[in-house]
């Protein structure tokens, strides 16, 4: 589509795996902040977070590209991948700024993750460039430092990628926890049977 002076969505996070509440939250800042796409972007590595194991970046990029192929509200970008870690995020607004200029920017992620904003590189240029919005997981406690920044609850994100890998590595389903091209590329790449992503 063609993004010039759109509203446009980041949904940022590691989506190891990307599962349907990452989907459910996309769906709801689209028609909630009313916005003209959401770009999901996974990161390399965050920087509060170097050197924890995650599934490959190209996987992580390849589970999410068919998660989201059939909804037109919705695309992958993998500037963060391709640039390498660590992810920060002015990196990401800037790079995405470039490639959509005047757009109207929302930088939406979990609220756990936001809660640390202000020690983000650039963080108060970053919040010039883009508005910050947190996603909620029921029965969650809202963590502390979110200042004033939105939030949207989103009923699915009772799915956690954590419990996704859990699941794989005791043998248990995750059909309906992710799309179901999602769960066959898990099987067919054998991501997260050794247990040791937690
Ligand atoms: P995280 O700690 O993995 O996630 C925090 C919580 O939010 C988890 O419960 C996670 O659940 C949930 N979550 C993460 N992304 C989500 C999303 N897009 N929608 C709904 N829930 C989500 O956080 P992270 O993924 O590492 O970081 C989030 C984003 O912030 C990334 O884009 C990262 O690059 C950026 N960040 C930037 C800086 C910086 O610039 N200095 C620092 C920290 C984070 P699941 O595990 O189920 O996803």
């Amino acid at each position: 589509m063609n993004t010039k002076a759109a509203r446009i969505g980041v949904l940022g996070g590691t989506f190891d795996p990307i599962h349907i509440g990452h989907l459910a939250a996309a769906s709801e800042v689209f028609a909630a902040l009313s916005l003209d796409l959401v770009l999901v972007v996974p990161a390399a590595e965050q920087p509060f977070k170097r050197g924890t194991e995650v599934a490959a970046g190209q996987d992580r990029l390849a589970m999410a590209r068919m998660a989201v192929a059939a909804d037109p509200r919705l695309e992958v970008s993998a500037v963060d991948i391709e640039r390498g870690a660590p992810t920060y995020t002015i990196d990401t607004m800037t790079d995405l700024d470039a490639a959509h200029p005047g757009s109207t920017w929302y930088f939406v992620t979990g609220a756990d993750a936001l809660a640390r904003l202000d020690e983000w590189r650039d963080s108060e240029r970053l919040r010039e460039l883009a508005t910050f919005v947190g996603v909620t997981r029921p029965g969650y406690d809202v963590p502390a430092g979110l200042g004033d920044i939105p939030l949207v609850e989103v009923p699915a994100l009772g799915v956690s990628s954590t419990d996704v890998r859990r699941r794989v590595s005791l043998g248990l389903p995750i059909r309906y926890l992710v799309p179901d091209v999602v769960a066959d590329y898990i099987g067919e790449h054998h991501l997260y049977r050794g247990g040791a992503h937690g």
